[in-house]
């Protein structure tokens, strides 16, 4: 997709804020994924159900006489500081949209695994342009901004948005849906990531070797599901047509996912490309037990207990 070349109308006052501005902003998880054929642009047709989760990063930006970056937290270290950072993309792109500098100084504190499935680049993308939206006074409509969140990648737009959503395009196009809430899920990090294009590929290998289902899985029994706050339905609905290939690449997560269902979680499923796995469980408490067996067993490098849906990119 072009970036948008155009300033766009502006549809509420304009306020720049005076000093620091801080962006809460969550992860997702993907409650449903079906992948379609893939474009002749390259990207997979999908149709996905996206849930954010109380699992953040923070991202903070000051007014300065350059650009600069720095990070604290999960992957800090190991995460480029440069234009190769979704965050520095993010900056630059709205401050050409809006025709300015892009001089701020950014501190992310990450709390959201590398490559994990859980989108955290995509997040800090969506809260850098909330943070410099309000920082710059820039006035952007929601519209606006999601234009711009979808030149930065597949899931900035929801993660501006937040909420539980419907995904179709190659996930850009979202629209909010129903669920009532809260649902309580257990998310085990795995140790390193797993690369987005790679389980696609793998995907695609998998399909054209008949080992699994080439067409894309429909999304309609998790959104009639989400509808009805009984976990139990929520817990037969939830698919992800990319689980067999990260399982493929990473066959310790059938440990990982097993181990779920044997500390008594109502399912277990791979977010997104993974290879984080997330579990639901029928209330808080269900989730702290499910997740107290997790950390025992030694599947993960890391357990949380979350809750969805939450807002997306928030300033706090
Ligand atoms: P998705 O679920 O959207 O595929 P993911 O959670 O698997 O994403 P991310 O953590 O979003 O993966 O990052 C994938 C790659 O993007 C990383 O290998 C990393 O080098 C690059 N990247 C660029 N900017 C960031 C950022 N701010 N945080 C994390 N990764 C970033």
């Amino acid at each position: 997709m072009s970036e948008p070349q155009q300033v766009p109308e502006r549809d509420r006052p304009v306020l720049a804020a005076s000093g620091a501005v801080r962006v809460r902003v969550p992860a997702k998880i993907n409650v449903h994924l079906g992948v379609g054929p893939v474009r002749d642009d390259g990207y997979h047709e999908l149709a996905t159900v996206y849930q954010a989760i109380s699992l953040y990063d923070e991202l903070t930006v000051t007014r300065a006489d350059d650009l600069r970056l720095r990070i604290a937290g999960e992957g800090a270290g190991q995460l480029p500081l440069d234009d190769d950072n979704l965050v520095v993309r993010a900056v630059r792109a709205l401050a050409r949209y809006v025709d300015r500098e892009p001089h701020v100084h950014i501190q992310l504190r990450k709390q959201i695994p590398v490559a994990g499935g859980l989108a955290g680049g995509s997040a800090d993308a969506a809260a850098a342009l909330v943070a410099c939206d309000a920082l710059w006074g820039t006035g952007l409509t929601r519209d606006d901004l999601a234009t711009l969140a979808a030149t930065l990648g597949s899931d900035v737009p929801f993660l501006v948005l937040g909420g539980t959503a419907l995904g179709t395009g190659h996930g850009e196009v979202v629209s909010p849906v129903l669920a009532v809430g809260p649902w309580h899920w257990v998310v085990a990090i795995a140790d390193g990531g797993l690369s987005t294009p790679e389980v696609y590929a793998e995907l695609d290998r998998l399909r054209e070797a008949g080992r699994v289902p080439a067409a894309a899985s429909d999304p309609g029994p998790v959104l009639a599901a989400l509808r009805q706050h009984d976990p139990r339905v929520l817990a037969e609905a939830l698919a992800n047509d990319l689980q067999p290939a990260a399982i493929s690449l990473r066959p310790a997560l059938r440990r990982t996912l097993r181990a779920g269902t044997e500390e008594g979680a109502l399912a277990g499923i791979v977010s997104g490309s993974g290879p984080t796995c997330v579990f639901l469980a029928a209330d808080a408490e269900h989730a702290k037990k499910i997740a107290t067996g997790l950390a025992g067993q030694g599947v993960a490098r890391a357990v949380r207990v979350v809750r969805g849906p939450v807002p997306g990119a928030r300033i706090v």
